[in-house]
């Protein structure tokens, strides 16, 4: 353990006597948020275990956590290679950021740069073309029935070969996964998606609808 006056010395202050920090969930190793640290705070940090940081708007002390009761308590405390920036790892009791999200880095810049939802809508829609142009192909399968295609095969065997196969693809992307093989839970996913998309034509439910669900889901004010 570095004693607090030698570490004091190895942070390099800025013009203001400030150091941003990095604060990293220690569990999921999500980024939560970025702050700035003086000396006061980084040694009521590091004696006390919570996190305390300088406002820089409101020019004093901030205890994270004292009016929202989302403290945070330090696991670890790194400081990088030229040691101008600390990096705090935390168990914490609630949302790191002050609009309820998560953490505070919640927006993509990429969302904004293609202007907006309606974009960004696009590019992940571009993003995940491939889910789309697999679903036309096995529509074409399913009504064309091509001779030695292994989709058709599943069309003429019917839905419970179908469903039998998805609870297959499942249990094998299960296995992958329990293995923490990635190569193989890769294939696995993938057949999986393959033969889920075989039901969903099977049972004449579109992946838009899907998409539909999903979306919506995900729009729906957080509360948890
Ligand atoms: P808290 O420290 O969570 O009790 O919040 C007290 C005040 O600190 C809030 O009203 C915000 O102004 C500010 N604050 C809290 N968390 C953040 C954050 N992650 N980033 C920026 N400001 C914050
Ligand atoms: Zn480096
Ligand atoms: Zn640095
Ligand atoms: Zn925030």
């Amino acid at each position: 353990r570095l004693p607090l006056a030698k570490l004091q010395e190895i942070i390099k202050w800025d013009a203001h006597g400030l150091v941003p920090a990095v604060v990293q969930d220690a569990d999921s190793k999500d980024v939560l948020m970025v702050a700035y640290m003086n000396s006061e705070s980084l040694q009521k940090s590091i004696v006390t275990g919570d996190t305390w940081f300088w406002s820089r708007s409101r020019e004093e002390l901030w205890h994270k956590g004292a009016t929202s009761g989302n403290t945070q308590r330090i696991t670890d405390l790194r400081y990088d290679c030229d040691g101008d920036t600390l990096l705090v790892l935390v168990k914490r009791s609630g949302p790191a950021c002050h609009t309820g999200e998560d953490n505070c880095f919640y927006r993509s810049a990429a969302a904004v740069q293609s202007e907006g939802a309606v974009s960004a809508a696009a590019s992940s829609t571009s993003r995940f073309e491939v889910l789309g142009e697999l679903e036309q192909i096995i529509k074409e399968r399913y009504e064309e029935r091509p001779e030695g295609a292994y989709t058709t095969y599943l069309f003429e065997k019917g839905i419970d070969k179908i469903l039998k196969k998805v609870g297959e693809e499942t249990a094998e992307a299960i296995i992958a996964a329990k293995n923490g093989d990635n190569d193989e839970l890769r294939l696995e996913v993938s057949d999986l998606i393959y033969h889920l998309l075989v039901l969903l034509r099977e049972r004449n439910l579109p992946l838009d609808d899907i998409m539909s669900e999903l979306d919506r889901r995900h729009e729906r004010p957080r509360r948890d």
